[in-house]
């Protein structure tokens, strides 16, 4: 046997090892997911939020998983949102965007990245965005802007505080410059949310970078992030490449971004809840805990005392 036949006989057994390994579709299908410590469950971790309980690790989840959160399962209800034109390009790369939308569609079981819903959090009428990562990225297009601009309309007719949760890494490139045109717009319909004078609060979540930060994601009145989450508009090495400087291990991060204050507070998911109702009544100067808190200054300057 020459030394070529034995390369190719080498190939042949690693091409035999890497067939072996599950595919995209068998992972997605498992019941199976691994964090730090190595396998879990999947139904161990939805027990949990979606939190790893040894690292904490915050696992990305879906729109649908987040509105069960933020107002408990079946008690909110998902609105229709308009779907314009698709594909206005005809993009085609290595595939076309028509099949790219289809087998995301069939994926996530959604029309397009973004979700709105509406429902109570301590009996504050709430509308709700969230943009789903497992759909092409969590990018925005024209659908997507339209569903977040129908958000903030459904929240001025109903005169509800607006919460949104994006992520995503920008505008997308299949739609060119309709996808650009809605950084302005989606900014534009936030203004309109705050001259009705009603709160937007942004929570954000791994990963949000890019035009989704640029835009709509970095107007709110609070904003919260998840912790460990990316928050950024250009990458990490970009920068580094740029500034010819060594950044820090946690750049970047939910934490690094709190303290250069472009976040107000890192909330974790099982306090979301909490935190969000609390927030709400105090801008709509509901009575809430801190209120109530406050009135009660006597009582605690007797405890102190
Ligand atoms: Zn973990």
């Amino acid at each position: 046997m020459n030394w070529l036949t034995k390369a190719i006989n080498f190939g042949e057994k690693i091409k035999k090892v890497l067939k072996k390994r599950p595919s995209k579709e068998e992972i997605e299908n498992s019941e199976w997911t691994s964090c730090c410590k190595g396998p879990i469950l999947k139904k161990d971790l939805e027990e949990n939020l979606f939190v790893c309980n040894s690292c904490g690790k915050h696992h990305r989840i879906s729109c649908r998983q987040r509105f069960d959160i933020l107002f408990g399962k079946n008690s909110y209800e998902i609105l229709e949102t308009p779907i314009p034109a698709e594909d206005p390009l005809n993009w085609v790369d290595t595939k076309s965007y028509k099949d790219r939308l289809k087998d995301a569609r069939k994926k996530t079981n959604q029309s397009c990245a973004v979700m709105i819903a509406k429902g109570r959090v301590n009996g504050i009428e709430i509308t709700s965005g969230a943009i789903n990562f497992e759909f092409i990225g969590g990018s925005v297009g024209a659908a997507e802007g339209e569903a977040i601009i129908y958000g903030v309309q459904h929240a001025i007719d109903n005169q509800t505080p607006y919460v949104f949760f994006p992520c995503g890494g920008g505008q997308r490139m299949f739609e060119s410059l309709i996808a650009l045109a809605n950084m302005t717009r989606t900014t534009l319909a936030i203004n309109e949310l705050k001259n009705n004078n009603l709160p937007y609060i942004v929570y954000f979540t791994d990963p949000t970078a890019g035009g989704i930060t640029a835009s709509f994601a970095m107007l709110g009145d609070i904003h919260f992030a998840e912790p460990g989450s990316l928050i950024a508009f250009a990458g990490k090495r970009v920068i580094q490449a740029t500034v010819k400087e060594e950044l820090s291990a946690d750049f970047q991060t939910a934490e690094f971004v709190e303290k250069h204050g472009f976040v107000d507070r890192v909330v974790h998911r099982k306090d979301l809840q909490k935190e969000i109702s609390t927030m709400l009544s105090i801008l709509l100067k509901k009575n809430s805990e801190v209120n109530s808190e406050n009135l009660n200054i006597e009582t605690l300057t007797k405890a102190v005392s």
